[in-house]
């Protein structure tokens, strides 16, 4: 690696028109077991979030997707009333599932928006509990927008978000200028269908290589071989 090493030159076009970043797992640690934990305990709330006859991750989609969260438990609960207290439980203790930010991925989103990059967030996330993350992460103040498929009606990897995103992009430039950052394959693929140059996340150093060949002005870390 070689692109690295010099002061950022005000002159040169930027490389990529913004960076979009996903929130959950790339941003924020996220583990809805601790906050079901908080309300029955360790084995309880594994075991439901392991339940066959409860399908916690397609449940919640819905409040990504829109759905009042008073409506979907209850009807969760009518199919489900040994399960209420896991249910309730979650919501109640929502905080308690944002473990933490994802500290080196944090950085990065720091040294861009330091080098003057648009930075834009597309998240998955019930309009009614992303008020809790907006408190919490002071890092969310760098970017210029964030969109969150439960105010939209609409979540990843459904084609109809990248439009969204495409409008709210507009005045910085189109998809196809763009850098996408997910750890949700689906996500990826359906990002790259829309246009956009998706980058899959699995760690922060691998990210910080990938958006440095990209030629992202990024301090380089050094400790990643070649993959
Ligand atoms: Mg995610």
């Amino acid at each position: 690696m070689s692109a690295g090493g010099e002061p950022a030159d005000r002159e040169k076009p930027l490389p990529v028109d913004a960076v979009v970043f996903d929130l959950g797992n790339v941003l924020i640690r996220w583990d809805p077991v601790t906050a079901v934990a908080a309300a029955v305990g360790a084995e309880r709330a594994a075991a439901f979030l392991s339940d066959e006859h409860f399908d916690f991750a397609a449940w919640n989609a819905t409040h990504d997707a829109g759905r009042p969260w008073d409506e979907s438990e209850l009807a969760a609960i009518e199919a489900h009333p040994h399960l209420e207290d896991e249910i309730r439980g979650y919501r109640t203790h929502f905080a308690l599932s944002l473990v933490e930010e994802i500290a080196g991925t944090v950085e990065i989103l720091r040294e861009l928006h330091a080098a003057q990059i648009p930075l834009l967030a597309l998240t998955n996330w019930s309009a009614e509990t992303f008020p809790v993350a907006l408190e919490r992460f002071d890092f969310l103040d760098l970017f210029e927008d964030i969109i969150v498929s439960g105010e939209e009606g609409v979540a990843k990897p459904d084609p109809e978000i990248f439009e969204i995103l495409q409008e709210r992009i507009g005045h910085l430039g189109s998809l196809d200028d763009c850098v996408f950052i997910d750890d949700s394959l689906a996500n990826v693929a359906a990002a790259q269908e829309s246009g956009l140059d998706a980058i899959h996340f699995t760690d922060p150093e691998r990210l910080r290589h990938d958006l440095v060949l990209r030629g992202l002005p990024l301090r380089e870390s050094g400790t990643l071989d070649h993959r």
